[in-house]
């Protein structure tokens, strides 16, 4: 099992330049390579894999010898994140994959953590290979010889590092205190306090957009028309798809919670969040979350294990040491002034969510 530690970087001038020239590096390679293994289909009804792109790197890196300034690992895994998008696209579970623009290429990454002992050498530092030692707030310990994964990411104002962490299976069963917190979202489904982020998988967030679409549609139809009609089964059609797949999605996800845990805490509905939710196809996200809630419940009672209920007032603009942070919902980092910590916002109201029901419970 992997666990994500977020933790605030503090890059010097010159570092924010060489991540931010990283960025765009990589993100023009993202796309000539996409651009190429489309030339390579459309003209030659070639395939180009993953492989035969990682192979031509040293000649792109004597063509172009800016690609030297980046590490080639973190080179390599961004032609594997095209891969992937390809991947997803062949299984049908993501759209056509596409170019990427500025606002849309934000992280880079190293997949296979190297030297641990140059990497946390100095401390309060993380060494990012062909960028420096980076100044880094690591509010939290972890096991450094376990770090699998290191991902850097732009905000729009701050650099936040993710670092991955292998756990065994064993250790988070038998952890002493199974108790979770979750806070139920927009940016991503669910943020567990223990930093596991559950998202809504590509495929439902696709269908409910068709669902959409069609609904859309289906409205503009003549009444008593036969095209209504076509159009109101194949709106029947796609809800009914959608509904199977998010109560598969919502049942996968809370059974995997209740197993893992003891104590569950979630908070009551948020209005508020439902208005938010504007945006999007109202009634899925919120029976969505409502559903989550009662398969919580009766699976956690089912198994003889302790579900409770929080209120929601502030969870999103409390400190865990009390203090208020108020903040917009643009807002996604979590900046205490108070206790010092600095960490994405979601996650914060989950552990305050938690430590909402510890206290509720005592
Ligand atoms: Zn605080």
């Amino acid at each position: 099992m992997q666990i994500t530690y977020q933790f605030r970087l503090y890059p010097t001038p010159e570092q924010v330049e060489k991540m931010n020239r990283t960025l765009e590096l990589l993100r023009r390679l993202y796309n000539a390579a996409k651009e190429q293994r489309e030339i390579a289909y459309k003209q030659f009804g070639q395939a180009v894999f993953y492989s035969m792109q990682q192979s031509e790197l040293p000649v792109l890196k004597t063509e172009f010898p800016s690609y030297k300034e980046i590490h080639s690992q973190v080179i390599q895994d961004c032609l594997r994140r095209l891969d992937d998008a390809f991947l997803r696209f062949f299984r049908r579970e993501a759209g056509y994959p596409r170019f990427k623009s500025r606002d849309k290429y934000l992280s880079f990454t190293y997949p296979q953590h190297g030297t641990i002992k140059k990497t946390f050498a100095e401390e309060g530092y993380i060494y990012l290979s062909k960028i420096g030692h980076v100044k880094m707030n690591a509010h939290r310990n972890f096991d450094r010889a376990k770090v699998t994964q290191i991902n850097v990411k732009r905000y729009a104002d701050k650099w936040m590092t993710n670092i991955q962490v292998k756990v065994e299976e064993t250790e988070t069963v038998s952890r002493p205190e199974k108790v979770v917190g979750i806070d139920l979202g927009l940016s991503s489904f669910a943020t567990l306090s223990n930093e596991t982020i559950i998202n809504t998988p590509r495929y439902l967030r696709k269908a409910e957009k068709r669902l959409k679409r069609y609904q859309r549609r289906h409205s503009r139809k003549q009444k008593a028309s036969s095209n209504r009609e076509k159009s109101r089964q194949k709106v029947a059609k796609a809800y009914q798809q959608v509904a199977r797949q998010r109560r598969d999605f919502l049942h996968k996800q809370s059974s995997l919670i209740v197993r893992d845990h003891d104590l569950i805490a979630v908070e009551q509905l948020k209005i508020k969040n439902m208005l938010r939710n504007r945006r999007l196809a109202k009634s899925i996200f919120d029976a969505g979350w409502s559903q989550f809630i009662t398969y919580l419940s009766y699976k956690a009672k089912r198994q003889g294990k302790r579900f409770v209920k929080v209120p929601a007032h502030g969870t999103s603009q409390i400190c865990l040491c009390g203090a208020d942070v108020p903040k917009t919902l643009s807002v996604r980092i979590h900046e205490c002034l108070t206790c010092g910590i600095i960490q994405d916002r979601d996650l914060v109201s989950a552990k305050v969510i938690l430590q909402r029901a510890m206290s509720l419970i005592a």
